[in-house]
């Protein structure tokens, strides 16, 4: 459990852990609770591709970031540390494999030991099959890795957000706090060679959906953000299949979506400009949202 006990107007005890075993109170982190004057951005899997679009928009809109991914120390990390200080952001990369929820807890205390407040959840770390195989031929072992940090992993990192979310509400003047899932086309639109994505992604949408009703009682905005086909990393193995299929008129816009995309909309979002539609989604694919005859 995680709770805080107030001592004085600026020094507030964290207690991360009670021991019930002996009755005993463990009070594992006294901060000084500084808030930053500036909001902060929490974004995972921001070392590359879309969240690396969404955290240089962030920074762009006023934000300071927290940029999660695996590895802290990745060439990623570094240019997208350069880049969002070059714009004026404060930067604080943390290391984290999402799908490892009992290492949230620290995280989350490491982003509030550096900054002091959360304003914004950007649930954007994903990972595709190792494997594109029929869904006939699918292993339990694709389905835990992907479902676990696809899915599993954002949403236990959303609950733990969103409860300091709730209790910071009580420290903050003019915070308006935001959760947004990035989802995927894909949670909508089958593809029988990479089942477990699919569902992942369907799964998360419904997450969204469930957050955006609970949290709206906490006056917390949640919002789906859906891509399309995005040129990262993810996609690069089949980029010549997806350049065939874009020619031939897949994608209305007839061209790939790139992380800016992504950004921008987010930066919307994170900017007020839809704060009364909490629970919207918002597909960012081109028009693959378009049915047609
Ligand atoms: P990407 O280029 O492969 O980048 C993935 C990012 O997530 C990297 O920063 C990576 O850094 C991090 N990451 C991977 N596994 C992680 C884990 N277990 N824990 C924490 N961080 C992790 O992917 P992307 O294309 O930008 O995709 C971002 C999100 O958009 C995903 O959720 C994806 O499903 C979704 N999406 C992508 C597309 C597309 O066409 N690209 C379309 C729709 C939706 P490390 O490797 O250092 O951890």
């Amino acid at each position: 459990m995680i709770g805080y006990v107030k001592i004085n107007a600026l020094i507030v005890v964290r207690v991360t852990q009670i021991t019930t075993f002996k009755s005993e109170f463990t009070v594992n982190l006294i901060y000084s609770l500084r808030m930053n004057e500036k909001p902060v951005a929490v974004i995972t899997g921001a070392s590359r591709g879309i969240g690396r679009g969404v955290a240089i928009a962030l920074a762009g809109e006023g934000f300071d970031i927290a940029a999660i991914a695996r590895s802290v120390d990745s060439e990623g990390m570094e240019i997208l540390r350069l880049e969002a200080e070059k714009i004026g952001a404060q930067f604080f990369p943390v290391g984290l494999d999402i799908s490892c929820t009992d290492c949230q807890n620290e995280v989350v205390i490491n982003i509030l030991e550096r900054y002091g407040r959360i304003d914004l959840l950007v649930n954007n770390a994903g990972v595709a099959p190792l494997l594109r195989d029929d869904v006939l031929d699918m292993t339990e072992e694709s389905y835990d890795r992907v479902m676990n940090v696809n899915l599993r992993g954002p949403v236990f990192f959303a609950q733990k957000i969103a409860k300091e979310m709730i209790w910071l509400k009580s420290k903050l003047v003019n915070y308006v706090p935001v959760i947004i899932f990035v989802t995927s086309v894909s949670s909508k639109l089958s593809s029988t060679n990479r089942a477990e994505y699919c569902i992942s992604k369907a799964g998360l949408s419904m997450a969204s959906t469930v957050f955006s009703d609970r949290l709206s009682h906490e006056e917390i905005l949640v919002f789906e953000v859906r891509p399309g086909v995005i040129q990262t990393d993810m996609t690069a193995k089949i980029k010549d299949k997806y350049d065939k299929l874009i020619g031939e008129g897949l994608v209305p816009q007839k061209r790939w979506g790139l992380p800016e995309d992504i950004g921008k909309s987010i930066a919307s979002l994170a900017r007020g400009d839809w704060n009364f539609s909490t629970g919207m989604v918002f597909e960012i694919s081109g028009g693959l949202n378009i049915h047609k005859l």
